[in-house]
């Protein structure tokens, strides 16, 4: 008798259902793709027992002829190609014609369908490949499936189902992306009889993203809209204080299907370095539309991990996209005042400290009026400020500059020298006349003028510029532009608070500004701008470093970058490299780590690939040599200061990622005081 024999059909249906059907949630995924396709503007996706024992979807699509019902369940059957060119879109969108054969191979199906033009529907029921039902039947345009009693004729699968909980948590997970996906589509989720998402569908994303994230999060983005060659990338990204503490909060989108994408995630990350706090992540939900052919899309309908054919353009476009946005919509942050808990008569008129309201606390009655921040008119010369507290001795405060460190002051700041305080040293400027003080009332805006713009950091190599506050393009020469900002006004430092904040006006706005933070960034971005050109420290012995084969390649095709970074690197026989040469700033850390890192962050497309361990010594460096809170300052240096970040769009966080500056509005002030309701 022949060993080999061919499988009987249920067998064969079963092990090819395997391909497509591994638990409820790739039901409901196949379900509600068909129904998108159908043209569905609302669907709903109910499940029990994690989708186990129950799934139903419904929606109002253009449903099932009665003829071609039992016909939808034939393997390869769809509607969806006909022609053997039509097979790319198998690749694209998934179109196999194998979604309801293999649900029915493994499940108990029943549907209810009709279409609007029809008088009847049809009701069709199967189970085990056996049809059960098949007649007319009254009911709503559209089509409902229900799915029950999963592997309920394949125990071996069934085991290897997760808890319920789990199952029905990944099915709602993948109903809030396909929501996200799809905000023309009212999607509603009920999980054991309980509604837990509905989805507005009026085709806004921000609708659907506050449906399923909720307010907060949804009022903690900005929004991205950017085009890079070709593509198209659109969506939200989150404000730098409110990243999150995983990826999880990390959606991205291709061609409106939800992927996972390495190169997207690095590209979104190393669009925020430096601006968020350590174990913080960046959120978001981003759409990247590419035109057919463009880039590859190398995606298996079933899976959500992808590759580009060309992984750096996709990092580039995701980079550009995100930072534009950040420098565009990421302001200082706004102080809120909750206007629903302002004072009350009471409280207004006999302020203890007590009875205060919750946003604004007097430790005590306010026994001497503050000097007022706006003259009164007639006065020439303004209030000497208010005397200093007994305890805190003042040095002669002088006026110096904020100026731009030389390559000497960098090497010294390096080596751990407070070059703040020695600049005030060496310089010695008279503390200026109050009446040479800027003065504080003037909120008008100034005339209109030419305002220069520093170019952002971008890696030398980057290929692109920087052309306004909004954007960057590809650089035919790397230039700083000038161009007609329209009035702003400019920031006028009216004193400091706490000997920390700096308290500035600006036109209508009330800026604080953390004068520690804003000088450590401010000579962070200083330090990094010399360090394009990082010179080597020749090593006695070389160091033979040995790499994966990966990083090795990735370290062979990048030797003049990494030789700018100040490594001095010859490959040996493959995957080990010789280090000859390290950077001095380096110090005790371990080259070996630092290369592997670096060679990581060229393989991922980084535009940066500098490692972290080198922002982390930057960090430390511009954090040793910033002014420190309770540092005696004088206005004039302030004033330097601020005039020195306040333009600056790379400084809106110290490296460590907490907030430079935040603004307060004159209107927002004024309710509080009820001069306007
Ligand atoms: P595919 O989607 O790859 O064509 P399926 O097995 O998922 O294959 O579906 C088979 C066919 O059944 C589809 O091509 C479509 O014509 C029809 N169909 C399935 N679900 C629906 C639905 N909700 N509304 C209308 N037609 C549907
Ligand atoms: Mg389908």
């Amino acid at each position: 008798m022949s060993e080999i024999k061919v499988l009987s059909k249920e067998v064969s249906e079963l092990i090819a259902a395997g391909e497509v059907i591994d638990r409820p949630c790739s039901i409901i995924k196949e379900l509600v793709e068909n129904s998108i396709d159908a043209g569905a503007s609302v669907i709903t996706v109910e499940i029990k027992n994690g989708g186990r024992t129950y799934i139903r979807v419904t929606d109002n699509g253009k449903g099932i002829t009665y003829e071609d019902l039992p016909v939808a369940f034939v393997r390869h059957a769809t509607s969806k190609i006909t022609r053997k060119q039509d097979l790319d879109s198998i690749m694209t969108l998934g179109f196999r014609g194998e979604a309801l054969a293999s649900i029915c191979a493994v499940a108990k199906v029943d549907v209810l369908t009709k279409r609007p033009e029809d008088d009847l529907g049809t009701h069709y029921a199967i189970e085990a490949a056996q049809q059960t039902a098949y007649e007319e039947s009254g009911c709503p345009d559209g089509t409902t499936f229900t799915v029950r009693d999963i592997f309920y004729n394949v125990p071996a699968r069934l085991k290897f189902l997760k808890k319920d909980v789990t199952e029905a948590n990944a099915a709602a997970d993948l109903v809030s992306k396909l929501s996200l996906s799809h905000p023309e589509i009212s999607f509603k989720f009920i999980r054991d009889n309980r509604t837990e998402l509905l989805t507005a569908g009026d085709g806004k994303l921000f609708s659907a993203v506050y449906a399923v994230f909720g307010r907060e999060f949804a009022e903690s983005m900005i929004e991205v809209d950017h085009t890079y060659q070709g593509m198209h990338i659109t969506g939200f990204t989150v404000k730098p204080l409110s990243s999150k503490p995983n990826r999880r909060f990390q959606n991205f989108f291709v061609n409106h299907r939800y992927i996972k994408s390495r190169a997207m995630a690095s590209a979104l990350e190393e669009a925020y370095r430096n601006q968020i706090m350590v174990g913080k992540f960046p959120a978001c939900v981003m759409f990247v539309d590419i035109p057919a052919g463009a880039v590859d899309v190398n995606v298996h309908p079933a899976k959500t991990e992808v590759r580009f054919s060309n992984e750096k353009l996709m990092h580039e476009a995701v980079f550009f996209a995100v930072k534009n946005a950040l420098l565009k919509f990421d302001a200082p942050n706004r102080m809120k005042l909750d206007n629903s808990r302002n004072f009350s008569e009471r409280q207004l008129y006999s302020v203890r400290p007590e009875d205060t309201g919750e946003q604004l606390r007097f430790s005590q009655p306010v026994q001497r009026p503050v000097p007022p921040a706006k003259q009164a008119p007639g006065f020439n010369k303004p209030e000497p400020p208010a005397p200093p507290a007994p305890t805190a001795p003042v040095p002669e405060p002088v006026s110096v500059g904020f100026k731009k460190l030389d390559t000497e002051q960098i090497e010294r700041a390096k080596s751990g020298e407070d070059i703040f305080l020695s600049d005030l040293e060496k310089t010695d400027v008279k503390t200026p006349e109050p009446d040479t003080l800027p003065p504080v009332q003037d909120a008008e805006p100034p005339e209109p003028e030419a305002v220069k713009v520093t170019e952002p950091i971008l890696p030398e190599d980057s290929g692109y510029k920087f052309i306004n506050a909004q954007s960057f393009e590809k650089k035919p020469e790397p230039v700083t532009i000038e161009y007609a900002k329209k009035e702003s006004p400019k920031p006028v430092v009216v004193g400091e608070l706490f000997k920390t904040f700096v308290v500035a006006q600006c036109g209508d706005e009330m800026i604080l500004m953390d004068k520690h933070a804003a000088h450590e960034r401010y000579i962070f971005e200083q330090i990094k701008e010399d360090a394009n050109n990082l010179q080597p420290q020749i090593l006695l012995d070389p160091i033979t470093v040995l790499l994966s084969y990966a990083e090795y390649d990735a370290v062979c095709e990048n030797l003049e970058k990494i030789a700018t970074l100040g490594f001095e690197v010859e490959p040996d026989a493959a995957p080990t490299v010789a280090v000859k040469g390290v950077p001095i700033i380096l110090g005790d850390n371990d080259p070996t780590e630092v290369l592997c890192e670096l060679a990581k962050n060229l393989m991922e497309n980084k535009l940066n690939p500098q490692s972290e361990v080198f922002d982390d010594l930057y960090h430390s460096v511009a954090c040793k040599a910033a002014i420190k809170a309770n540092d005696n300052n004088s206005l004039a240096e302030l004033q330097t200061l601020l005039d020195d970040v306040y333009e600056n769009d790379d400084i809106r966080y110290c490296p460590h990622g907490r907030p430079v500056m935040i603004k307060l509005g004159k209107r927002d002030i004024e309710k509080q005081f009820r001069r306007i309701v």
